[in-house]
């Protein structure tokens, strides 16, 4: 939770992400299995000398999913155009970025979830038979005209699979579901930016920004900049235990690395509702948020490091939860 430092994604931090992001699978730490089978099926493709299968990348924001489609056109040896759901609005759109394919290049589609649904419909036949129909003027003399594309491989990204429509994700042979990093992992990708970055950096300060980063590659980076800060203006330029806990505390970062709206669920389900059980549209209800977002954006981090557990009842918090914020359990806070 913090007023100063936000990580969101503005300019500079996307160039410096850029600068951090591992181009080979060699590189990319965590998610094993996912890399393992990735391996496998890029070398069967490229000695086939035909595409990837499409695939499909889920899990929350900042977790390696345009990382690792880079990886995968990388290793392919192909190249891969990027774009989101939001951006292609029309089917034109589509068809431009489609047509400007090589073969067996990968096209990225960053919040696949968010793409019009006549836009999707274009991308089934375009997935299918590497072919797309576009209507060519309007009125009397519109007709549609088949364009063939080269073969390629979707990359689909999404942070909110259950929005996706089942015909879209029939298409996808490939799916992969990232997880939240665990804090050893994170140490690991700390220390190789750090290496990136040219600064100095001990393993134990290594771990306490991963431990503060909400199992998050992203999180983690950015903090270890914002330290990197710290570490060269109030320190001795090397990143340290000491000059890193001062910073975290100064930025005012949360011990667990839960971010506003983490401590914003728990203090809900507490004040609100006793500690639970309570359903989970009953607390997007209370927060004013979706209960799709809660459940597979928010809810698997907090249930991974047990502040939340989930009952046939619904969801309920642990007595961790109680003492990150400093709350009695006491049944008098329940409204109900
Ligand atoms: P997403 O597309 O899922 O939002 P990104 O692929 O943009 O996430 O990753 C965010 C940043 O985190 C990248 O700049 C990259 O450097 C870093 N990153 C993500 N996953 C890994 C990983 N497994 N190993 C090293 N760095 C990673």
């Amino acid at each position: 939770m913090s007023e100063e430092f936000d990580i969101r994604n503005t300019a500079s931090e996307r160039e410096y992400e850029k600068a951090l992001r591992p181009s080979a699978f060699g590189a990319f730490s965590g998610q094993d299995k996912i890399v393992e089978n990735l391996r496998i099926f890029v070398e069967a493709a490229r000695k086939r000398g035909e595409p990837l299968d499409h695939t499909l990348l889920f899990g929350p924001p900042g977790l390696g999913k345009t990382t690792l489609s880079g990886i995968i056109a990388n290793e392919l040896g192909v190249g891969m155009k990027i774009t989101s759901g939001p951006v292609l609005d029309k089917p034109g759109d589509l068809a431009g970025i489609l047509t400007s394919l090589e073969e067996n290049d990968v096209l990225f589609i960053d919040e696949i979830h968010r793409l019009s649904p006549v836009v999707e419909e274009y991308l089934y036949s375009a997935m299918e038979d590497f072919r797309i129909d576009i209507m060519i003027d309007k009125g009397p003399g519109a007709r549609s005209v088949q364009l063939s594309l080269s073969p390629f491989t979707l990359v689909g990204a999404t942070t909110r699979s259950g929005l996706l429509t089942s015909p879209l994700r029939a298409r996808f042979g490939i799916n992969c579901h990232l997880e939240y990093y665990d804090h050893k992992v994170l140490q690991r990708i700390v220390l190789r930016s750090a290496r990136l970055l040219g600064v100095q950096c001990t393993e134990e300060a290594a771990m306490e920004v991963s431990l503060r980063s909400r199992g998050t590659p992203r999180i983690a980076n950015a903090l270890l900049r914002r330290v990197r800060d710290f570490a060269q203006v109030k320190g001795t330029g090397v990143i340290e235990p000491k000059i890193t806990k001062y910073a975290l505390e100064a930025l005012n970062i949360d011990r667990y690395g839960l971010d506003e709206i983490d401590n914003k669920i728990l203090t809900t389900i507490i004040n609100k509702f006793g500690g639970g059980p309570v359903g989970l549209t009953t607390i997007a209800t209370a927060l004013g948020e979706d209960p799709g977002t809660i459940e597979e954006v928010y809810e698997p981090f907090l249930i991974k490091e047990g502040f939340i557990k989930r009952t046939p009842r619904g969801r309920e918090v642990t007595s961790l939860a109680y003492s990150h914020l400093n709350m009695a359990r006491d049944p008098q806070n329940s409204l109900f």
